[in-house]
């Protein structure tokens, strides 16, 4: 299984910030019993993490950016086709890279396996 770290970093952060209001809540209301209360915190958390959640496991801003372009140049075989190349990904970023190379689908294939066997998170 795939798994995005940055995604699970953030989704274990948030369950510690689930933390907080739990104890606030238990807090405050004590009077009406911990069973009670506990059912109020976890409404309260539901409302809020819901949306947090939904980010985290969404947001392409987490995930792996890709660029595609039409009929280019493989950098590595020489045919011309649709390219993809890898803009950014954890511990990756060629976002400002001014001489971008594109692949076309099988090379990018094989170049993605070489680096994620450098460690490149994909
Ligand atoms: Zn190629």
């Amino acid at each position: 299984m795939h798994v995005n770290f940055k995604r699970y970093g953030l989704y274990l952060v948030r369950w510690q910030l689930s933390t907080p209001i739990l104890a606030v809540v238990l807090y405050y209301l004590a009077p009406i019993g911990a069973l009670a209360a506990t059912v109020v915190a976890n409404l309260i958390g539901g409302l809020i993490f819901f949306w947090v959640d939904r980010f985290i496991f969404t947001s392409q801003a987490l995930a792996a950016q890709w660029e595609v372009r039409e009929k280019i140049r493989c950098v590595d075989c020489g045919k011309v086709a649709r390219g993809y190349r890898l803009v950014r990904a954890g511990n990756y970023d060629r976002s400002e890279d001014a001489q971008p190379e594109f692949r076309c689908e099988e090379c990018s294939q094989k170049k993605s396996d070489e680096l994620k066997k450098r460690g490149i998170r994909l």
